[in-house]
């Protein structure tokens, strides 16, 4: 069945008593043990509103099931702890998000687990393996140059060695990209971007093989980064307009790439839809759709602050995927903690903004971005 479909009905759990149309909250931290095999309790994943959401989102990555969490680096962190301990190796994008980045930093060297960072493509993560190597995570688009990675690519050089592979799949959603259906053992993503997408909760999920799952269910329960009832319910609510809404953000984000490539206050614009940008031509084997993140530099003579504080509709904030725009200047947000030399060496420069495109109309949006530019 189509996205739109499976978004809509995928998973509901209906209720015998009164046949109403939405899962009930199941708001039980207790449950009778006496008539089942596996008793219910919250920490072990397996609550009706969890399993709700789960059975969604497994439909819509076209995998077998899924495990949903209290945020995106608790399912981050558990998949990757699922599958790596002392002595493995683990070969991960420079480019990955800044809290998985700090994780392994800070947390790695104390477990024993050994790890490369290396530039985003197949030809590094190859030259990094060694006999050790247990795992290896990537993403793409990558935040905040929209850089991409073949992702077949990447799945071949890992299953001709037996190696798991783990892809965060935040930034392109299952509506845009289906990294399991493209040979990756497991996706992850923070539900608080787009599957949230309304900028009020905050959830994750990992996606894959049944037996996968189960690891990664295991793992789960010890660290126990579960998700409340209430917000489960609020997460299945908002997945059902998921399609609508990422296909919207998608092509107005295509729209606005196209008006910032061509204004001349504008030095370079990053987004994958774009024909001039690097990864354009893979982004289109393994892309639906481009995706509603964009990033851009203004021409050097312009004040990006100067800029921010003159926009009106356009709010700066930190996140994504909600259905209002937002920006960010990410060598002021998200890699502030990136020392100077480091931001210039992986092109994070000052005029450097990023753009999460909501679902208004786009129109009043480039009109937004043209007054404040000129
Ligand atoms: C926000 C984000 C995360 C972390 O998710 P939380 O829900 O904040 O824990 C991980 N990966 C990407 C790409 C993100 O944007």
């Amino acid at each position: 069945m189509d996205k739109n479909t499976l978004c809509v009905h995928s998973g509901t759990y209906r209720e015998e008593s009164t046949r109403g149309l939405n899962s009930p909250i199941f708001t039980s931290s207790s449950f009778e043990y006496m008539h089942v095999k596996d008793c219910l309790y919250p920490r072990h994943f397996n609550t009706p509103n969890q399993q709700a959401v789960e059975q969604k989102m497994a439909a819509l990555e076209l995998a077998e099931d899924a495990v949903l969490f209290s945020s995106g680096m608790a399912a981050i962190s558990t998949a990757i702890l699922a599958h790596a301990g002392a002595g493995d190796h683990v070969v991960l994008l420079d480019s990955l998000y800044g809290g998985t980045h700090s994780f392994v930093t800070e947390t790695f060297p104390r477990l024993g687990i050994n790890y490369t960072f290396v530039a985003t493509s197949p030809e590094a993560i190859e030259a990094a393996i060694t006999e050790q190597t247990r795992l290896i995570v990537i993403e793409t688009p990558t935040n905040p140059l929209l850089e991409i990675i073949d992702i077949r690519k990447v799945s071949g050089i890992a299953k001709a060695r037996g190696i798991t592979t783990l892809i965060d799949n935040t930034f392109a959603t299952p509506i845009n990209q289906t990294p399991y259906a493209l040979g990756i053992d497991i996706v992850v993503h923070s539900g608080t971007k787009y599957l949230g997408g309304h900028s009020d909760l905050c959830c994750g999920i990992a996606a894959g093989s049944a037996e996968q799952m189960k690891t990664i269910r295991t793992m789960a329960s010890h660290l126990g980064g579960s998700l409340n009832a209430t917000t489960c319910y609020l997460l299945e609510r908002s997945l059902k307009t998921l399609a609508l809404r990422v296909e919207r953000q998608t092509v107005n984000a295509g729209k606005i790439a196209d008006f910032l490539q061509n204004h001349r206050r504008i030095h370079k614009v990053n987004y994958p839809g774009l024909m001039q940008c690097e990864g354009h031509e893979t982004a289109k084997t393994q892309m639906n759709g481009f995706g509603a993140m964009l990033s851009f530099e203004l021409a050097v003579s312009s004040n990006p602050e100067e800029f921010l504080k003159r926009l009106k509709l356009i709010t700066p904030a930190i996140s994504l995927g909600g259905v209002e725009s937002i920006i960010c200047s990410p060598s002021r947000t998200s890699h502030a903690e990136m020392s100077r030399e480091d931001q210039e060496r992986v092109g994070i420069t000052d005029g450097l903004l990023r753009f999460s495109t909501g679902i208004e109309d786009v129109d009043d949006l480039i009109a937004d971005l043209e007054q404040a530019l000129s």
